[in-house]
């Protein structure tokens, strides 16, 4: 098991997370890429997930929605999930999960 039972922000963050919050109540928001279907071979959205204890909230946008003739979206949909990110860490008063 390579998951540390601290919660410090400087640990190394899981691979593919590209933001993370930490919320009032402790435990971590990641900000990460994710792809939308089951069959797509590279990343196409953008991909916030709560890991407080019990708290399943997540908020995800896709790339399309911000791409440019010039960029893919990713960096648009990061700072739109990263919004959401910091918003929820600043309500989310659930605990932080044990790691097993
Ligand atoms: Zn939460």
């Amino acid at each position: 098991m390579s998951a540390s039972a601290q919660t410090v922000p400087s640990a190394a963050w899981p691979e593919g997370v590209v933001a993370r919050y930490l919320t009032v109540g402790g435990a971590l928001v990641d900000v990460s890429h994710d792809m939308k279907l089951i069959d797509d071979t590279e990343p196409n959205l953008s991909i916030a997930h709560c890991g407080g204890e019990g708290c399943k909230a997540s908020h995800h946008e896709l790339w399309t929605h911000y791409g440019y003739r010039t960029d893919n979206g990713s960096r648009g949909a990061d700072q739109e999930v990263s919004k959401w990110a910091q918003a929820h860490a600043e309500t989310c008063r659930a605990l932080p999960r044990p790691t097993a």
